[in-house]
């Protein structure tokens, strides 16, 4: 069973920015509206359930302690952007590189669903010197990322929005949900030492390999289990490593 949270931007009296007609409203009401639509679509797929999760009263830490207590796959938290009335495009905040495969995923079937302009993925960094930060650094391994999908300052995004919202829904939630379940068909891991050594074969008499160590937070997926230690796999090469450093 994938567990998908659905986290809703902002709070209620403190609803984030506002879009322009046609949406007219804050991110914190256009967003338990999408993610209630997204969660219908979820609860209806096999083998995955989604949840919707609020700031309010909790703030940020309280709202993710709820969504791990849950026992979330990944956590998906809704917003929307606004700058002045020309800015425009879709974007996906994450923050670690394991989040970065479902970040891409959710990107993508957004520009597909409203046809707006590729803004990219992004690290908060790289978005806005760091806004966010605190909201995709809760999930520990889990996959995070935090949805912009328009400019609610702009009318023809406001408008693309407001018209293909129940198909955004969906084609997120479908997007999000298929590529955890690709992940977790893969076993994906992460290195939690501060270097870990890839070797040629199961044991510390092998060969350190040369394209080895592996940082911390490195993203790996397990191919095969040999005792103690695993084959994995990389986008740096193959090897393997002491089982106990993943996480
Ligand atoms: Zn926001």
């Amino acid at each position: 069973m994938i567990k998908l949270a659905l986290v809703v931007g902002h709070e209620e009296d403190r609803p984030g920015a506002r879009a322009v007609s046609p949406i007219d409203a804050n991110e914190y009401a256009w967003n338990h509206d999408l993610a209630k639509m997204m969660a219908d679509h979820v609860n209806a797929m096999d083998g995955a359930q989604a949840e919707i999760f609020f700031r309010d009263g909790v703030g940020i830490v309280g709202a993710y302690n709820a969504v791990r207590q849950w026992g979330a796959d990944a956590a998906m938290e809704l917003h929307f952007n606004s700058a002045g009335p020309t800015a425009t495009g879709t974007e996906t905040l994450y923050l670690k590189s394991l989040s970065r495969p479902l970040a891409e995923a959710v990107q993508d079937a957004t520009l597909t669903t409203l046809g707006l302009r590729d803004r990219g993925v992004k690290t908060p960094q790289e978005a806005s010197g760091g806004r966010g930060t605190r909201n995709l650094s809760q999930m520990g391994p889990k996959p995070s990322i935090l949805t912009e999908p328009f400019f609610g300052s702009n009318t023809a995004d406001a408008a693309a929005a407001h018209q293909r919202k129940p198909e955004l829904a969906a084609a997120q939630a479908e997007a999000a949900i298929n590529l955890l379940k690709s992940l977790d068909a893969e076993d994906i891991w992460v290195v939690r030492a501060s270097e870990l050594n890839v070797r040629g074969g199961p044991g510390i008499d092998f060969e350190k390999l040369s394209w080895g160590p592996l940082p911390n937070g490195t993203t790996v997926e397990v191919v095969s289990r040999h005792g103690d230690w695993a084959f994995i796999h990389t986008a740096g090469g193959e090897g393997f490593v002491h089982a106990a450093f993943l996480t």
